[in-house]
């Protein structure tokens, strides 16, 4: 068990306040607005029944959806990242990190987060994307430890990355609000600068004629 210990930063999605919690937190009392804040993670289960909900679902952790689930609410927030096998149907989905619209997921709603992946035969029934979104400017929350690992799919298929906006089909998407970020994973991937001799330098071809 790998798992990171430690309090990590959430970010109160009711009032924007920073603060730290136990990694074990389900909920908590922001010492911002005093409310009750949700910190963890919403995993439905599977083939169980539907999560129905008119209400906002919010949480500093992230939401899985599975097969067979289903999602009906106005607000959708997921400090964590999203991940939808099943069925998602909201007014607006704001995600803080990465969105999965995973293999036959059904995803009808407006989307705000700073990555998308969408399977091929996801069916997006509406909605209006925008993407690369950091409107909460959840980026520069201190993240400790890595990424959680993918619940669903260990290895899904990317069809659309970071910087690549997804095509919605109702509406065209408009000029990007913010400057693309660089790819989640684009800090360990960085370009291997090799040293080598110098290039001895041809001389200027001289112009014989
Ligand atoms: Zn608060």
């Amino acid at each position: 068990m790998a798992k990171v210990t430690g309090p990590r930063t959430v970010q109160c999605y009711l009032c924007r306040h920073r603060f730290e919690v136990s990694r074990r937190a389900k909920s908590t009392s922001c010492p911002g607005c005093h409310k009750a804040v949700i910190v963890e993670d919403f995993i439905l289960k599977k083939n169980k029944s539907s999560l129905l909900m008119v209400t906002p679902v919010q949480t500093c952790g992230r939401i899985v959806i599975p097969r067979r689930t289903r999602v009906v609410a106005k607000l959708v927030e997921a400090h964590g990242g999203i991940e939808v096998l099943g069925h998602m149907d909201a007014q607006q989905v704001i995600s803080g990190q990465l969105t999965v619209i995973g293999d036959k997921a059904h995803w009808k709603g407006n989307l705000k987060s700073p990555t998308v992946v969408i399977h091929e035969r996801a069916v997006i029934e509406g909605g209006y994307f925008e993407v690369p979104d950091d409107s909460l400017e959840l980026s520069t929350l201190p993240k400790a430890g890595e990424q959680p690992e993918p619940t669903l799919e260990p290895k899904p298929k990317a069809t659309v990355k970071a910087g690549v906006t997804p095509k919605p089909r109702l509406r065209p998407k408009p000029q990007a609000k913010t400057k693309p970020r660089p790819k989640p994973n684009a800090e360990t991937e960085q370009p291997v600068v090799k040293k080598t001799a110098p290039k001895r330098r041809r001389p200027p071809p001289k112009d014989t004629s």
